[in-house]
């Protein structure tokens, strides 16, 4: 990789989690890639993708983990989350029932990822955590209101944005948003 003028390399691990099919690995190509692809299946082979971007002057790298469809057989591994500290929640705007499985997703991280606890304590604020509503280029039929999302990302403790990886609304500052948080908590 390439070192900082000061020696330090960030390298910050996030995971995409979220039921199958609210568009985790096509926000993923959006922001890596600039792709979308409407044909997309569960599995496209790839563990994770590694994106630089610039925060304050640095270079920042994102290392970020794709579940390539564990989630269908809730077999989302430990070695998924482990040293995770960053974490985009994905849901769709269309699927009710993507919303309401956000919570079981929440729970799941945090049991699994103690060092989620152990960062928190020794930082002002936890790991950077987003909470996404995906697909909002379908507005005509929204199934989960905007307020609804927002109002549980403050009851959670959550940074809320709606994104669509399809007309890429929002996708790269959804991403920038975590990853200059992880940033901050860190340095
Ligand atoms: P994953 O299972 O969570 O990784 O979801 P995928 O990225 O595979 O997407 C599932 C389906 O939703 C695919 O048919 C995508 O083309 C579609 N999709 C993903 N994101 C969007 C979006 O922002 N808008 C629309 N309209 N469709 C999307
Ligand atoms: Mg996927």
């Amino acid at each position: 990789g390439q070192e900082q003028q000061d020696g330090e390399e960030y390298l910050f691990k996030i995971v995409l989690i979220g039921d199958s099919a609210v568009g985790k690995s096509n926000l993923l190509s959006r922001f890596a890639r600039n792709e979308f692809d409407s044909n997309s299946k569960a599995t496209i082979g790839v563990e994770f993708q590694t994106q630089a971007v610039e925060i304050d002057g640095k270079e920042v790298k994102a290392q970020i983990w794709d579940t390539a469809g564990q989630e269908r057989f809730r077999a989302v591994t430990s070695a998924y989350y482990r040293g995770a500290v960053g974490a985009l929640v994905v849901y769709d705007i269309t699927r009710r029932s993507s919303f309401d499985s956000v919570k079981r997703w929440l729970d799941e991280l945090s049991k699994i990822n103690p060092q989620w606890y152990n960062h928190a304590v020794h930082c002002d604020t936890a790991v950077a955590r987003m909470l996404v509503g995906n697909k909002c280029d379908l507005e005509n039929i929204r199934d989960v209101s905007t307020e609804e999302g927002k109002s549980l990302a403050e009851e959670e403790g959550l940074f809320f944005m709606e994104t669509s990886a399809l007309d890429a609304t929002n996708v790269q500052t959804a991403f920038e948003i975590v990853i200059r948080e992880i940033h901050n908590n860190i340095s």
